[in-house]
């Protein structure tokens, strides 16, 4: 049914619940998996505020660290786990285009109003996504 899934993934404590769900989908589905994280780019104040060098740099890393073991319990190899530094929506949109990917897992959190059914980043995914978004309720 679907061939290329991106999972989208904010390496959270969610992530587990998320990823049970990526799991099952990729076994019905026999789909390939890309992983993608977006490390949203420090303001360059911060940099002199927090006296460290190169936060964006370190972020990259602990990110590339954690994303590497959630792709081992997927099973996906380096090659499908994608870093990217930008703006969160469009950088999941532009690597699903640039994949093709046909369907884009993400999460959502229960909050209030419009955003008690999708949270922002799932609200921004599936608005202007080219392919089928499947936003998954994370528990409370
Ligand atoms: P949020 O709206 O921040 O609660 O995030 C909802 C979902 O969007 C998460 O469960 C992820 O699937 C996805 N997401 C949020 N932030 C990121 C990120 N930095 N990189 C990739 N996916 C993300």
């Amino acid at each position: 049914m679907y061939k290329h899934i991106l999972y989208a993934t904010d390496l959270s404590e969610e992530t587990d619940y998320l990823t049970n769900k990526v799991l099952a989908v990729k076994e019905l589905t026999h789909a390939k998996l890309t992983v993608v994280h977006v490390v949203e780019p420090m303001p360059g104040y911060s940099y002199a505020y927090l006296g460290i060098e190169d936060i964006e740099g370190q972020l990259i890393e602990e990110a590339r660290a954690t994303l590497g073991k959630l792709c081992d319990k997927l099973g996906v190899d380096k090659q499908n786990q994608r870093i990217e530094v930008g703006p969160t929506k469009s950088k999941i949109h532009g690597v699903a285009a640039e994949i093709g990917a046909d369907l884009i897992i993400v999460g959502s959190h229960g909050r209030h109003g419009l955003s008690l059914l999708l949270g922002s980043t799932a609200n921004a995914v599936l608005h202007g996504a080219n392919c089928d978004v499947l936003v998954v309720r994370l528990p409370e």
